[in-house]
């Protein structure tokens, strides 16, 4: 059987050590199978463990091997499309509900950091840089957008303020969220996993799901076991194929790309951001970075539509980051890599049940790290009958891209292209 390993990455080389688990070879019985052991499947095994439920996750390769692992590591609230967007598409009452839940995610991530003791380098405080005066006409409206919903730790930066922060000439101003801020990703997956597994719940690795049975009693198949559960819940995103088909139909995986420098030392870290704050800016093709716990700069960004791996990642990103940092020119670039996350058209989630007893969550679009600890614990509401949180997910429209299988990567690449253009000349 295939042993999937961890894509080469700063994460896998700096992952903390965990147990061996073992690929599902026997028939077992469970109250929740979840498929997938990303951040998704383990927050709905988490919130669904201390509600008393027996979970079962079944992981095709290893905790974190998808985008949960590979991120940029940013804790950044609310959705891919901001709440304004929402409210003009579902009318205010949906989006007084969505809009109270946009800041929760990042509340669950600390709780669980703290309640179960993870090691995963957190630090508070996330920086939206604005390249351009409408930029940051934009930050100025989204902050009192999010003071309508109750979220207060905001601060608008100035030219003056931001250079403060970060060691870049490029940005005119920008927002500082004291609430956002970073982690070690595959470090905290391995952590919630831990804690899935001190409570009783048991993952499997090295399993993927290769067929559902549905109905009343659903029955999850993998190569050689099989699960019986009375609920599925479906967390493979990007990385999913086409085990659900109609989950892949409205979506489509998107790689983004990854590097990190070798470890800069105190000083030169110190120099770049000296608050150590995470930083992405608002280009809707963003570049986003941080430092590591060890001092290294982490810099992703670009997007490939359709997920296809490009050959020679550090051409791609490198010049971006010199971009913003050319007193980088001289330092080393130790890791590459790339993952994919799931797009959809209205770039907000997917959220649903299929029949009575498969449930799902997918598509956030590029801005995971919150809404998915979030969706894990809407998930598990909905299981236990309290669906009014699941509803107003699960009641956002969805639809097709243009041009269907063969042709959306195209299209999504031309829309991606033109905002592109817009953003190059600040429009
Ligand atoms: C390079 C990169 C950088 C990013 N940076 C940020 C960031 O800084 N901030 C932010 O908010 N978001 C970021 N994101 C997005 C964020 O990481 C994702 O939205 C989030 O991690 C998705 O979590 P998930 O659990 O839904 O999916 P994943 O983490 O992809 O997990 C899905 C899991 O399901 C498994 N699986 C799939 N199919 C099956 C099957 N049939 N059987 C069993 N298992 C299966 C996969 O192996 C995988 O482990 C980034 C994404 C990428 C790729």
């Amino acid at each position: 059987m295939a042993n999937t390993l961890y894509p080469e990455s700063y994460y896998a080389a700096s992952a903390n050590a965990v147990p061996p688990r073992p690929a599902l070879q026997d028939d077992v019985e469970t109250d929740v199978c979840v498929i997938g052991a990303g951040y998704t499947g383990l927050s709905s095994a988490l919130f669904l463990l201390e509600n008393g439920f027996r979970v079962t996750v079944l992981e095709a390769a290893k905790v974190g091997f998808g985008a949960s692992g590979r991120n940029g590591g940013q804790i950044v609230n609310s959705y891919s499309r901001d709440i304004d967007v929402i409210e003009r598409s579902v009318g205010p009452k949906q989006a007084q509900l969505l809009g109270q839940m946009a800041f929760e995610g990042g509340r669950i991530i600390r709780e669980r950091v703290a309640k179960y003791n993870i090691q995963c380098d957190l630090k508070d405080g996330g920086v939206f840089a604005a390249l351009t005066a409408k930029q940051m006409v934009h930050l100025e409206s989204q902050k009192r957008l999010w003071e309508r919903f109750g979220h207060t730790q905001l601060e608008l930066l100035d030219q003056r303020r931001i250079r403060e922060v970060v060691a870049c000439d490029q940005y005119v101003g920008g927002m500082l969220d004291m609430s956002g801020g970073h982690i070690h990703p595959l470090n905290l997956a391995l952590g919630e996993a831990a804690a899935v597994e001190s409570l009783g719940g048991t993952i499997y690795e090295q399993s993927p799901a290769v067929r559902i049975e549905r109905g009343a009693n659903p029955v999850v198949h993998t190569p050689q076991g099989k699960v019986r559960a009375k609920f599925i819940i479906v967390a493979g995103n990007a990385y999913l194929g086409n085990l659900v088909p109609e989950l892949a139909a409205k979506s489509m995986p998107c790689g983004t790309q990854v590097i990190t420098t070798e470890p800069l030392g105190d000083e030169q870290a110190k120099a770049l951001l000296p608050q150590d704050y995470c930083v992405e800016d608002c280009n809707y093709l963003l570049d986003y970075y941080r430092l590591t716990g060890d001092k290294r700069l982490i810099f992703g960004g670009g997007v490939v539509y359709g997920a296809r791996d490009p050959a020679n990642i550090e051409a791609i990103i490198r010049p971006k980051m010199l971009k913003a940092f050319p007193q980088l020119k001289d330092v080393k670039i130790d890791y590459a890599w790339t993952g994919n996350f799931l797009l959809t058209l209205s770039r907000l989630p997917q959220v649903g049940r299929l029949g009575d007893n498969i449930y799902y969550s997918q598509g956030c679009s590029g801005h995971g790290v919150t809404y998915t600890h979030l969706a894990g614990k809407v998930l598990a509401e909905a299981l236990r009958g309290q669906a009014e949180r699941f509803d107003a997910f699960a009641d956002l429209p969805h639809y097709p891209f243009p041009g269907g299988q063969l042709l959306r990567t195209p299209f999504a690449a031309l829309g991606a292209w033109y905002y592109g253009l817009r953003d190059k000349f600040g429009m």
